[in-house]
């Protein structure tokens, strides 16, 4: 009978400080990635982890055999196509010859036991699933990109590490990371052709898939990467990109993942006022961080030269991240930034991000619509170029909407007086929500008459949005039996 090998064991006895432990320990486990295509491979076991083996084995192309008194009804859906084979008894020593690798899983411990003696006896590597001790090999928890794999192994001293891992991995990856794999391979051979210096291009490939000609593959603009790598090639110079990214309102948690990654790969960062520290922290340490932020009354930095730093950056060839708080669309000036950009020939995009009435209102757990008693919501600004906004208050008085009211701290007693005045009833619930989603976060409750007095008595400075209508008072309220008229 095969001795089935001992758990490892170290060669050297380690009383180094922990974190010295850990590099001299030598690997558990040694990564490697098998080609299974075509190949044969024994699955012993017919039960929901066998067949969730079986469907892993089988996607990487193995003809696999499984071998079971009784099969999972999750099989019954497996077509002949997939290149099963199913022998309908007990695991036989004979089953593990020839194969190229073979996977107990069965609840039978001496089963699973017998397969690992008879793939040690064969040479046949065997997982026995989640028994590390039987195995001689295990798997890892897998992040898949199209041709692009990542494997991680805690070598079984913590799976649920190991998943938390994976999580995370999956977060950073770009879904289309394999069509960037797929585009690189596609280019290889006529980049090689017109490259001939292997330095030169691996700087090219180093170039081409971080920068705008991966952004463009990401996006799915494969015309562009292929043109903007052709630029590259010609004059060895690659182009600036502006990416007009929103921040969100504060907290890195609610950035989208594509801001994210461009924040993560942006060489300069202009970034306003709104845009938390924490937010910045995920940008490279060599990055070039430049504060363009405008605060009411005081224009730090006019939008001309703003617009202007930004074409400059770019026409260095550099990724230009333009950093705002909220979304760039909604009072953030993205649409000028943009205009200009595209003025200047200036490749640009736009990637949205979570606005501030939608970050105070989950803040405040005030529904901005909700059925019968907000019908619409209207986003407002508070304050115009030049003092008070050319703002149609009598059409904003109207019932069944909700007001978000954004940059209305200062004004708030003259946009109370002007929405009484166009007959919107002073009992008309408002939220007004400061700093949404920082540590600093308030919510006050009152209405629209209370309002000045609610400002003033909190010294609330904001950034904050004034949400008035119904939908203000349910976080008090019985949810349904709110559907007080706003106006009457
Ligand atoms: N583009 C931004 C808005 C910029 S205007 C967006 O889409 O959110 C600036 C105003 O946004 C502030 O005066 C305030 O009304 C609002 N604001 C921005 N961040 C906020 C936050 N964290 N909490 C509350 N209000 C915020």
């Amino acid at each position: 009978m095969t001795r089935i090998h001992a758990p490892h064991q170290r060669l050297h006895p380690v009383t180094a400080p922990a974190e010295q432990e850990a590099a001299e320990l030598p690997m558990r486990y040694f990564p490697a990635f098998l080609d299974l295509a075509g190949r044969p491979v024994l699955v012993v076991g017919g039960g929901v982890v066998a067949w969730r083996k079986f469907r892993l084995l089988r996607d990487a192309g193995a003809r696999v055999t499984v071998v079971a008194k009784h099969l999972a009804h999750e099989f019954a859906e497996t077509g002949e196509e997939s290149g099963i084979t199913v022998i309908r008894r007990g695991f036989a020593t004979g089953d593990v010859l020839g194969k190229a690798l073979a996977v107990a899983a069965t609840d039978d411990r001496d089963v699973n036991r017998r397969v690992a003696e008879a793939g040690a006896d064969a040479g046949v590597p065997v997982n026995v699933v989640d028994d590390a001790a039987l195995s001689s090999f295990i798997f890892p928890a897998i992040v898949q990109r199209g041709e692009v794999v990542v494997a991680i192994s805690s070598s079984g001293a913590a799976p649920v590490l190991a998943r938390r891992l994976r999580a995370r991995i999956e977060e950073l990856l770009p879904q289309r990371l394999g069509a960037l794999a797929a585009f690189a391979r596609r280019l290889r051979e006529s980049v090689r052709r017109r490259v001939g210096d292997p330095g030169k291009r691996l700087r090219l490939w180093e170039e081409g898939l971080e920068g705008p000609v991966a952004e463009a593959v990401l996006a799915g603009r494969e015309a562009e990467a292929e043109a903007r790598l052709d630029a590259l090639i010609a004059d060895g110079k690659p182009g600036g990109s502006v990416a007009i990214v929103g921040a969100g309102p504060g907290d890195p948690d609610l950035l989208t993942l594509k801001a994210l990654r461009l924040i993560q790969g942006a060489e300069v960062i202009v970034y306003d006022k709104l845009v938390s520290p924490a937010t910045l922290g995920h940008a490279r340490r060599d990055a070039q961080l430049i504060y363009a932020g405008k605060s009411r009354g005081n224009h730090t930095v006019p939008q001309e030269e703003i617009n202007h730093l930004i074409a400059h950056h770019a026409r260095q060839g550099r990724r230009v991240v333009r950093l705002k708080g909220g979304d760039p669309f909604i009072f953030g000036r993205g649409g000028e930034e943009l205009n200009h950009l595209r003025r200047q020939g200036i490749q640009v995009e736009v990637v949205p991000g979570v606005t501030a009435a939608s970050a105070c209102a989950a803040a405040a757990a005030v529904p901005l619509t909700h059925r019968g008693s907000a019908e619409a919501v209207v986003l407002v600004t508070g304050q115009g170029t030049n003092g008070a906004p050319k703002v149609d208050w009598s059409a904003l008085a109207r019932l069944n909407q909700t007001i978000a009211v954004y940059m209305g701290v200062a004004a708030a007693p003259r946009i109370a007086a002007d929405l009484i005045e166009a007959g919107l009833d002073q009992a008309t619930p408002v939220a007004v929500v400061e700093n949404a989603s920082l540590p600093q976060e308030r919510a006050l409750f009152g209405t629209v008459g209370s309002l000045p007095a609610v400002m003033a008595e909190n010294e609330v400075e904001g950034p904050a949005v004034i949400l008035i209508g119904a939908v203000a008072a349910l976080p008090q309220a019985d949810a349904s039996a709110v559907s007080t008229p706003l106006a009457g």
